[in-house]
């Protein structure tokens, strides 16, 4: 079993820790707040009183933080862990943060000889809780087999996109396609109620039809048509617009650094902002769905 230090134990870190420790791992953490120390100091985690305790003699370095500000200043800048991690270590950036970011942090790291990818996840706190995340992982083919024995114990499905940073270009690319299915079958569904439909048997139709894709089959946005789904429950739950407003500027600026069209990306993007600040942006992404509600007087 392995020693892992393990930064960043928010709502997704806290319980990919503790997945860990259940694997039997040896677990560091280290958060700012003491509340999530707490959480997972009570599930077999020890805890460290900082970064630099934290990884101290680790085999693995992982962090889970909000955003690429977070992440260069933790290992390069006023928290500066990077001097204090062991060579033998591998150091692995689940965060969703920018793809340069990541390889600026890769390259700085490598040149203090430390072994670096990016896993960003994808599968939300539910996967997280489950152990059941689908790590996109950028990286040397060696750290990718090297980053099994820890990530197989907090995900079912392990992806190699390339090298460094090719994981987070691969997790935007997804959920920009994803808030596309979404707006696409809120706005087909909604016009179907429009016209006298039943949302269900439209839904039935279309999963048989040409438009079937998962936002319809397996998360479908129209109240009660599916059990156990964010729509069915007051749009609580499940992956925040806040969140896919974040990774959609991730695509946003990547499409630019690359000159690439992403026409409905960008039009995503606006529509799911316009979305938060009408307030909605603790709701889960399918909430968008009431945007084209007609408004019942
Ligand atoms: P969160 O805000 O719940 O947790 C982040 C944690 O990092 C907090 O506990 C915070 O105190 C801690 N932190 C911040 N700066 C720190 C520092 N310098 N040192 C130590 N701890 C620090 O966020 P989250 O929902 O767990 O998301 C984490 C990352 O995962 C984000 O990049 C997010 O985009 C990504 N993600 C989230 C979800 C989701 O559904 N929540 C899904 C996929 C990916």
């Amino acid at each position: 079993m392995a020693k892992v230090a393990f930064i960043g134990l928010g709502n997704m870190g806290g319980p990919m820790a503790v997945n860990l420790v259940k694997a039997g791992h040896q677990v560091a953490a280290f958060d700012l707040s003491a509340n999530a120390l707490a959480q997972v100091k009570a599930e077999g985690a020890a805890v460290a009183s900082s970064a630099a305790d934290a990884v101290a003699g680790a085999d693995f370095v992982i962090s889970m933080l909000p955003a690429a500000k977070h992440v260069l200043s933790l290992y390069l800048g006023e928290q500066g862990i990077a001097t204090h991690i062991d060579k033998k270590a591998l150091v692995i950036d689940c965060s969703t943060i920018d793809a340069d970011s990541a390889r600026k942090l890769g390259a700085a790291l490598a040149e203090q000889d430390l072994a670096f990818i990016d896993a960003p996840v994808s599968g939300g706190v539910g996967g997280a809780k489950a152990g059941t995340l689908t790590f996109i992982v950028g990286g040397s083919d060696a750290d990718f087999e090297r980053a099994k024995t820890v990530l197989g114990n907090m995900g079912k499905n392990l992806f190699h996109a390339g090298a460094v940073g090719a994981g987070q270009v691969a997790k935007i690319c997804n959920n920009m396609l994803l808030s596309i299915l979404m707006v696409g079958t809120s706005e087909a569904l909604q016009m179907g109620i429009d016209n006298g439909l039943d949302p269900k048997v439209l839904s039935e139709i279309m999963l048989k039809s040409s438009g079937r894709n998962w936002t319809l089959e397996l998360y479908n946005p129209c109240p009660d048509v599916l059990p156990n789904v964010p729509s069915s429950n007051g749009y609580q739950g499940g992956f925040m617009v806040d969140l896919m407003v974040k990774d959609l500027g991730l695509a946003l600026e990547a499409s630019l650094q690359s000159g690439s069209s992403t026409p409905l990306g960008a039009l995503a993007r606006s529509l799911y902002v316009a979305h938060q600040r009408a307030g909605n942006g603790k709701l889960d992404f399918s909430s968008i769905f009431t945007a084209f509600e007609k408004v019942k007087n």
